[in-house]
């Protein structure tokens, strides 16, 4: 497999690895154009899988203010990480940490050329859609991205029906609740929040953290 960016290829033996080492240090001084960002790439920072390599791509121009905000809102609390003073967020997606901040700039850790291309189609794709939602909704505040943020187990329990009746598969609602807030299950699992007699708790949640957020847990 040709890995035409950044030159990266599972190692053989040590004397190819030596060799791209020496690559990927040369290559870490240059930049190349990959899905309209600036790539570049560093080695020795991804602690997890220290042979993959630091990728940091810029787009020219950075990303519409809010964005981050927004990408904040899309995702469960606990696969997104609000950084106020950075204005950036980082996303849990493809098993690794993809960092984006509003300046532009977006960082990752990759194996190869495919997972470079792959990864930033991704973010190409949900910078455009929360874009779109910005043109038509506008900027989400702050304070409403650092409650989502805040946002625990207990809070989301208080909101479903609480008679750990087991439809969604889970022993008790607040087993539920935990879930879907980590990103493994969706909230409309819970059959009996569509209910009649429990419309009030999901018109209170509603209420409390917006339509952006009951999307985000998985409520069509
Ligand atoms: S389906 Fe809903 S009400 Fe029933 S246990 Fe699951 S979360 Fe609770």
């Amino acid at each position: 497999m040709e890995y035409k960016h950044c030159g990266l290829k599972p190692w053989k033996s040590l004397k190819v690895k030596a060799y791209y080492t020496v690559m990927l240090e040369r290559l870490s001084m240059e930049s190349t154009l990959v899905k309209g960002f600036n790539v570049s790439f560093s080695r020795g920072k991804c602690l997890l899988n220290p042979s993959n390599v630091t990728v940091e791509a810029y787009k020219p121009g950075g990303f519409k203010k809010g964005v981050v905000e927004a990408l904040a809102l899309s995702f469960p609390p606990s696969k997104a990480t609000y950084f106020r003073d950075w204005n950036a967020v980082t996303i849990k997606a493809f098993n690794r940490l993809i960092g984006v901040y509003e300046s532009g700039k977006v960082t990752f850790c990759a194996s190869g050329d495919e997972e470079v291309e792959k990864i930033l189609d991704y973010v190409n794709h949900i910078i455009e859609s929360t874009s779109n939602e910005i043109a038509e909704k506008g900027v989400p505040r702050v304070e409403d991205v650092e409650s989502w943020s805040r946002l625990t187990p207990l809070d989301l329990y208080k909101h479903l029906p609480k008679t750990n009746c087991r439809e969604c598969g889970e022993d008790t609602c607040i087993a539920l609740a935990a879930k879907v807030l980590s990103g493994e299950k969706p909230l409309k699992d819970c059959k009996p929040l569509s209910k009649p007699e429990n419309r009030r708790l999901l018109e209170e949640f509603r209420r409390r953290l917006g339509d952006k957020a009951l999307k985000a847990l998985g409520w069509e």
